[in-house]
């Protein structure tokens, strides 16, 4: 039977990637975590919980406040439960994760893995702990397709020894003219963003998967379920520790019972990042009913820091539209949503004290933004400390060093936003110093704040801006600040913007 395992995409694919890492290793690009060393001593009286898993916004990641993501939070409450340490093994592609369990090198396998019938002749599956439906994805501009015998006109690419092969090559039973190519070198998000620039024309996501993704492909659209909902679990051998195995489904169970799995589900997979209201209308609305309580204290606390407070002004309503009470299933709180790390690292008591909020927060982003390598000048110093602010500093330098490779200036925000989002893509991020990133989030932030602070200047201008606004435009200073507003409202997100969101 074939897989419908096409060649040549193969080889161009593996060629370029080959190339880029060939390139970037010349450059000096330190070759870090994607393949962590596993190591191959058989479990016996073990301290370590060895979990193998794939890097991606919805398995593990890192993010400003260190590793996480659905299994590494799932994982780490296991092991703290065993009152083990847990050690995360993250590979780039599921035989990799497969050849792990296989070879004893990893205890568990926790990846977002779909139970299979093919899988469960090699593997044990715990109970399972999500429900997915595999989707066909299309591209918007083509026509959609609805039934399994429409993509024949086009280029399916999916995950090799994804759930989603199994199910082609089940389906191709029933539709012998079914093609399609797999890859073992990429994964979700690079399938995706091939989708989006016409590289491919479907794909196979999980729909919990999707969900998570799509906000950064405009393009990419469900055509139609591809099989029934899929149970996800996680995957052991099947001569594996009883004792563990016993342990580890009284975990899940627990974990169900007790909310804990649906409080991950929610914040990693519920609409927390989805696009928030950019809207200029939302945002006026707000200015006038909630900013004026707290205007002079972030005019105040402002100036303690030497900020603009016009940027504490924006930040703080990026961060929770000026609640102070505001809370994140993250574990994020108040006015400038902080982390308990950070609030203790600035000396806050009360997270939901909007005066120790917006100080800590002030604080913190002084702290980051004398930070900013010292070739960068202001404005662009203020939208990398903000895109530093949001993902951390060491992905903001990978995302430079990807621009200085692509030619373009790393002291311009404008070019390394276009690069940032690239630290989601394996074939560069496995190449850089820190690794994964949801690398369109900064770009998203700072794009936000940068609006909101445009919004807020032009109704609280400063003496000089105001000066200055009415020696070049011959207009009565009122009429103008009208027309500013009007025109903020047809604000487009840049083309770069617009091909991540
Ligand atoms: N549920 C899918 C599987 O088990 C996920 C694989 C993927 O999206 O790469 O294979």
């Amino acid at each position: 039977m074939s897989t419908g395992f096409f060649t040549p995409l193969k080889t161009k694919l593996g060629a370029g990637l080959c190339v880029k890492a060939f390139v970037l290793c010349l450059l000096g690009f330190a070759i870090t975590a994607c393949k962590n060393t596993v190591s191959i001593e058989p479990l016996q009286q073990q301290q370590t919980l060895k979990v193998i898993t794939r890097i991606g916004p919805t398995t593990y990641y890192q993010d400003r406040h260190g590793p996480t993501g659905f299994e590494y939070m799932l994982a780490l409450e296991f092991a703290n439960e065993l009152g083990m340490e847990l050690e995360i093994i993250s590979v780039d592609n599921l035989e990799d994760i497969f050849a792990a369990l296989r070879n004893n090198q990893a205890d568990i396998a926790a990846a977002g893995l779909s139970i299979t019938d093919e899988r469960k002749k090699s593997f044990r599956f715990s109970t399972p702990y999500q429900n997915s439906t595999p989707q066909l994805i299309y591209r918007s501009n083509i026509d959609q397709p609805k039934t399994i015998d429409d993509i024949n006109n086009g280029k399916l690419l999916v995950v090799a020894n994804s759930s989603h092969a199994e199910k082609l090559a089940s389906l191709k039973k029933l539709h012998p003219e079914l093609t399609w190519y797999e890859t073992s070198k990429l994964d979700t998000g690079d399938l995706l963003e091939m989708l989006e620039l016409g590289e491919i024309d479907y794909t196979i996501v999980d729909s919990n998967e999707f969900k998570v993704h799509r906000a950064y492909y405009r393009s990419a659209r469900v055509a139609f379920d591809i099989a029934a909902p899929e149970s996800i679990a996680w995957i052991m051998r099947k001569d594996v520790n009883q004792k563990l195995f016993d342990s580890m489904q009284k975990f899940l169970k627990s974990s169900k019972k007790n909310g804990m799995l649906a409080h991950l589900n929610e914040r990693f997979f519920g609409p927390a990042e989805e696009v928030k209201q950019i809207g200029s209308r939302t945002f006026y609305k707000k200015m006038e009913r909630r900013l004026p309580k707290y205007l002079p204290m972030i005019q105040k606390i402002a100036d303690e820091y030497d900020m603009d407070w016009r940027l504490l002004a924006a930040i703080s309503y990026r961060e929770s539209h000026w609640k102070p009470r505001a809370k994140s299933p993250t574990g994020v709180r108040g006015m400038m949503m902080l982390t308990q790390i950070t609030a203790k690292e600035m000396g806050v008591t009360n997270r939901l004290d909007a005066e120790q909020s917006l100080r800590g927060g002030a604080q913190y982003f002084k702290k980051i933004y004398k930070r900013v390598a010292s070739t960068i000048e202001e404005p662009d110093r203020t939208w990398f400390a903000l895109a530093s602010y949001n993902v951390g500093r060491g992905h903001v330098e990978d995302a430079r060093q990807i621009t200085d490779f692509f030619g373009d200036n790393p002291n311009k925000w404008v070019d390394v936003k276009k690069h940032l989002p690239l630290l989601q893509r394996k074939a560069w991020y496995a190449y850089t110093k820190h690794g994964y990133a949801r690398g369109a989030e900064p770009v998203r932030y700072v794009q936000h704040i940068r609006h909101y602070y445009d919004l807020l200047s032009w109704t609280y201008p400063t003496e000089q801006e105001r000066l200055a606004a009415k020696a070049t435009e011959n207009l009565p200073v009122e009429l103008e600040f009208e027309q500013a507003s009007i025109d903020t409202n047809l604000l487009a997100p840049s083309p770069q913007l617009s091909n991540v969101l």
